[in-house]
């Protein structure tokens, strides 16, 4: 049964898709079954993974709305990762989910009859607080948030810890927070080693030990349509994601999804 772990903070731009692309990659490298699920309609993940938004027929979109199961959806890619996609189309799903039952649960119920073949299935959360990053966070077993070594980072923190505890006491009582990962690192600068120490106070060992630095590969992976590992597999990048996947595995040994442990088990 696949570990749901959804990738969010509701800030824009802080590497919430770049990690999901390449941690989803390199925990496949890794030997694990591995899923993501696009649930932006900006579609990042999908190109990051080289499928045009313009063939997603079927994807996240249909899935939510209920138009079509999570086996029509996703698509085989040459990087041992299975995506479901998302195009602009998925945009309007918040407005129509609305009025369906079940509305914060769907993405939850789509994905449960595939949660069998795969050890993990990634959501990639846009950069919002809206119905479809609700639908991932109710969706997931943990949430993994990646955070940019900025002065900013530290706003919007605060009402993204505010969010998770409203999720659970509403609707997920077993979410649990996977991990903080710093993203774009560069620790040269005073302000990023100052961030780090504040972020570290907060979430202590939760905080993953690799940081992951700003590349020039990083960034133009994507437009090559191939995660890190693949575009450059012996660059500092790669490096980083697959240090990250390894600690990311290995925090999940014995691998057990928190909805599933019984009380006091946790
Ligand atoms: P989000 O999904 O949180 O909006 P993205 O993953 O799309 O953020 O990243 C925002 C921008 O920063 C993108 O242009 C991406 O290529 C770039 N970026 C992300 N991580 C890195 C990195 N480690 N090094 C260089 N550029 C990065
Ligand atoms: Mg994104």
């Amino acid at each position: 049964m696949a570990k749901i772990v959804a990738i969010a903070n509701q800030k824009g731009g802080v590497g919430k898709t770049t990690t999901a692309v390449n941690l989803s990659s390199c925990v496949a490298a890794l030997g694990k079954k591995t899923l993501i699920v696009d649930l932006d309609p900006q579609g990042n993940t999908t190109t990051g993974y080289g499928i045009p938004k313009r063939s997603v027929d079927v994807g996240t979109y249909e899935l939510l709305i209920g138009e079509a199961e999570a086996k029509d959806a996703i698509r085989k890619t040459e990087f041992r990762t299975d995506v479901i996609g998302s195009n602009t189309r998925l945009a309007g799903a918040g407005l129509e989910m609305i009025d369906l039952p079940g509305r914060e649960s769907r993405l939850r119920k789509a994905l449960a009859s595939v949660q069998k073949d795969y050890d993990f299935i990634f959501v990639d959360c846009p950069p919002s607080l809206d119905l479809l990053t609700l639908n991932g966070l109710c969706a997931c077993d943990s949430v993994l948030i990646p955070i940019q070594c900025e002065y900013y980072a530290l706003e919007g923190l605060s009402e993204l810890i505010s969010t998770l505890k409203t999720i659970r006491k509403k609707y997920n009582p077993y979410l649990d927070i996977e991990g903080v990962v710093f993203t774009m690192f560069s620790g040269r600068f005073n302000l990023t080693l100052q961030v780090v120490d504040q972020v570290k106070k907060y979430f202590g060992a939760k905080v993953y030990k690799t940081t992951i630095p700003r590349t020039i590969r990083i960034s133009e992976a994507p437009s090559y349509g191939q995660p890190i590992n693949f575009y450059e597999p012996k660059g500092k990048g790669s490096e980083a994601y697959m240090d990250l996947a390894i600690e990311f595995v290995k925090n999940n040994r014995p691998h057990e999804p928190a909805r599933r442990r019984t009380k006091g088990n946790s």
